[in-house]
């Protein structure tokens, strides 16, 4: 072993480092179209103080860390550009508190979705936190890292939003606590009333701290749960329609979906609108004020809901929606990647008839999706092609695709969501002067050597 693979066994146990082809194949790409880059050494840690003292190996060394969760972001983001340590946090998956009557979790910085869900279904039935429909292995801090979304995006913003704490390893090495558990045995604030210190880290894809521990805002679980589809062919009534909804406030989740087959579903687009209550009464009263909200649209004739067979609903209610993991392999040979630009929801028109404009133009499977986020306030809106990777020509046609997507959202004055690191040089290039050079100084005091996740968020 190098004398850099020993101090890294030293610290996490012979078992738990590697450098063998094998395992560095794995870890030098994703599910996406990024070019693989091997790291040098993949480690799995257990602890805070051990990704401390690795942080200390790579700073002595020169050498880069890479934080990865699942690597489900799909955009090239856990691949170690320039070579380094990979750390994947799979190991620290303890669910360390759950402050049930102020409703929010404490869980290590590599647990799951999946975990912390079946950990509250069997715990704590009345809580639930917002899970994205990402493989339920992905992990919670990662999701909050790239500012994800999920199931109660719609009522309470990016599931970065609902975060109440962090507790962080500096590229110096040193352990940071943020928000008020820096202060508090409670984890009830990431940052208000005090300065909030998160934006140091949330959005900065590990290039400026990597999370050991982080609390997440848990919500009420309603006993049921139902869902409800609008269909209209005319996109240009989304937006309004969708902020006739948003009005009622009782609806937890809506997402917008197109995709050209089941043939069912070609020409249209369909608001999907999940409500929940505690009792039978309370669930047909919001149903009555969801459909009264829309009766407009449904007298004028451009729109009318949807009656859902039976069999569909539990595909529908399915949490994550494993659907959505099954359209990303409906090519087979495992590729899949989406540019989900942050948008406004009244460009939702445009962007709809773009994904299948460039679909048809590059002959590539589609589907596309909007989660709202917020009331109204914007939505992420997915451009989805999967592709097969052992067929080079349909990768290139998926790239110049989602190039194009990048252009146009940008155009449609759009924010890249989870940015390949092409897309974040577009970003910092059109971003106004003084937020570029704050973005610079803070890179250049938390990481005066770029050994964090080097290639991103790099400003010049
Ligand atoms: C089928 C499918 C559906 C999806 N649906 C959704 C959805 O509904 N909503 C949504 O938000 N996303 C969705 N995604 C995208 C993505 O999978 C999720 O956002 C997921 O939560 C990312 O987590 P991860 O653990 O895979 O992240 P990774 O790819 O492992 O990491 C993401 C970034 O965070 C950094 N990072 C990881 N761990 C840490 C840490 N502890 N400290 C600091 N930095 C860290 C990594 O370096 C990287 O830059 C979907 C993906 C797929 C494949």
């Amino acid at each position: 072993m190098s004398d850099i693979a020993l101090q890294l066994a030293q610290i996490v146990g012979e078992r738990f480092i590697s450098k063998n082809p094998e395992e560095i194949f794995f870890y030098s790409r994703d599910p996406g179209l990024m070019p693989p880059h091997k790291p040098h050494y993949v480690v799995i840690p257990h602890t805070a103080e051990e990704i401390q003292q690795i942080v200390m190996v790579a700073q002595e060394a020169g050498i880069p860390i890479v934080p990865m969760g699942a690597g489900m972001s799909l955009t090239g983001l856990v691949i170690p550009l320039k070579g380094g340590i990979v750390i994947d946090m799979k190991r620290m998956n303890r669910i360390l508190e759950v402050n049930e009557r102020a409703r929010y979790v404490i869980v290590e910085g590599g647990t799951s979705q999946g975990k912390l869900k079946a950990y509250l279904e069997n715990h704590y039935p009345r809580l639930r936190h917002s899970l994205p429909d990402a493989p339920a292995t992905a992990t919670i801090a990662a999701n909050t890292m790239i500012h994800g979304q999920g199931r109660l995006s719609q009522q309470y913003g990016f599931n970065s939003d609902m975060v109440t704490g962090l507790e962080v390893v500096l590229a110096s090495g040193e352990i940071c606590k943020i928000g008020s558990c820096g202060l508090s045995p409670y984890w009830f604030s990431k940052g208000a009333p005090l300065p909030d210190l998160s934006g140091l880290f949330l959005g900065w894809f590990g290039a400026t701290g990597i999370i050991t521990k982080i609390g997440l805002k848990l919500y009420p679980r309603k006993r049921m749960r139902d869902v409800e589809i609008f269909v209209t062919d005319l996109e240009d009534l989304v937006p309004d329609m969708v902020y006739e909804l948003t009005h009622t406030e009782f609806v937890e989740d809506i997402n917008v979906f197109a995709q050209p087959l089941p043939m069912i579903f070609k020409d249209n687009h369909h608001i999907t609108l999940f409500i929940t209550g505690d009792t039978d009464e309370e669930l047909e009263f919001k149903r009555k004020m969801v459909w009264g909200c829309l009766g407009q649209f449904i007298k004028s004739k451009d729109g009318g809901f949807m009656s859902i067979p039976p069999v569909m609903k539990p595909t529908l209610l399915d949490m994550p929606q494993r659907s959505v993991s099954r359209f990303a392999d409906v090519k087979k040979g495992g590729g899949f990647e989406y540019s989900g630009p942050i948008i406004a929801v009244e460009r939702y028109p445009e962007c709809s008839r773009k994904v299948m404009e460039l679909a048809s133009e590059y002959d590539l499977s589609y589907s596309a999706m909007a989660r709202i986020i917020g009331r109204s306030h914007c939505m992420m809106f997915g451009f989805a092609f999967t592709f097969n990777r052992a067929d080079p020509d349909m990768m290139e046609r998926t790239r110049k695709a989602l190039e194009e997507v990048s252009e146009f959202a940008i155009e449609l004055g759009g924010v890249f969501w989870k940015p390949t690191v092409n897309e974040q040089r577009l970003a910092i290039d059109k971003m106004n002067a003084g937020a570029k050079n704050l973005m610079k100084m803070i890179k250049e005091n938390l990481d005066p050597q770029g050994i964090m996740n080097p290639g991103n968020w790099e400003v010049h």
